[in-house]
């Protein structure tokens, strides 16, 4: 990977050789992953705070253990490993393809989310290939959500701004995932047109124990209706807290106390007629 005619020896006696031997397993295993079909989704619910209503699923990605069928690996373990070797320009694509199959076969779906990597701006031919796969499966862009996430890692706003321009202009709508942590979030809002902000969990976990978070989670929601956008709340996890979110005005809410991330979400399996 450094380049041509180019060897090293690994010295498994360091901690930094440790983490360079984990690397590169891990880009195996993912590459295998895709060869092998071994990717799958899960659906989380995101619910309209005002009625309960379903507003989208998000998708979250997990893999297979190639030595163990049963057990699936959380994107925690490998998600990291992909961005910083590129892999995840692979698996964000394969999401984007898995997703659009699954809005095409399920109609009654009012939309679906999808994570991709800010890394992915380094693929600048994504937001076309998204619209051609919209375009190829019949499917109405609207109902196509994406979710920017470590967008902390942005070197180049101009890049993000072109890559959210030409995502908007496919007609899906656009989230920054995470929002609140890291430390460009408000510059971000001055430069990329998104239409909703996604306030991070670890604001909302402790809600309704930590009034600075109160604080914070506020003036989040003021700026969103201030400049036009809708807010999504993730990490719901008891009734206190949505009580508190409905208070505020949070638009959208997600967490455990709702339903848990699951393949087959009851919103996937068409109302009987
Ligand atoms: P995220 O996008 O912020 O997703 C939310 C994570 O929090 C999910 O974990 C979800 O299962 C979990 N979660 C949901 N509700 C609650 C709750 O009430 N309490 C707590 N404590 N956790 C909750 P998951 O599925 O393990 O995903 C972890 C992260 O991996 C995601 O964070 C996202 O950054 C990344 N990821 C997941 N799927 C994809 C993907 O398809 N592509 C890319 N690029 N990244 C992905
Ligand atoms: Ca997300
Ligand atoms: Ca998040
Ligand atoms: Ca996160």
């Amino acid at each position: 990977q450094m380049g041509k005619n180019c060897w090293s020896v690994y010295r498994p006696d360091r901690n930094a050789s440790q983490e360079m031997i984990n690397r590169l397993a891990w880009n195996d295993r993912i590459s295998r992953a895709i060869e092998l079909g071994l990717l799958r989704l899960h659906y989380q619910g995101v619910y309209e705070t005002a009625s309960g209503e379903l507003a989208h699923l998000e998708a979250l990605v997990r893999m297979v253990d190639e030595g163990n069928p049963e057990r699936l690996i959380p994107p925690g373990q490998f998600i990291g490993y992909a961005e910083k070797s590129g892999k995840i320009l692979e698996v964000d694509r394969w999401v984007v393809r898995e997703s659009i199959s699954v809005l095409s076969k399920t109609p009654h779906l009012p939309a679906l989310a999808i994570n991709i990597s800010a890394r992915s701006f380094d693929d600048p031919n994504l937001p076309a290939f998204i619209a051609a796969q919209l375009q190829e499966a019949g499917v109405d862009p609207r109902r196509l959500l994406v979710e920017l996430t470590e967008t902390s890692a942005v070197s180049d706003l101009r890049d993000a701004e072109r890559f959210i321009n030409a995502l908007q202009r496919t007609g899906c709508h656009v989230c920054l995932d995470d929002f609140g942590t890291g430390f460009a979030s408000f510059a971000y809002l001055k430069h990329l047109k998104v239409d909703i902000l996604k306030i991070d969990g670890l604001f909302i976990r402790n809600l309704t124990r930590e009034q600075d978070n109160q604080v914070f989670v506020r003036s989040i929601i003021d700026v969103a209706r201030g400049l036009g956008k809708k807010t999504v709340a993730e990490f719901v996890e008891s009734q206190e807290i949505l009580f508190m979110l409905q208070a505020f005005g949070v638009d959208m809410v997600q967490g455990y106390h709702l339903d848990q991330p699951q393949a087959l979400h009851p919103a996937l399996v068409a109302p009987r007629q």
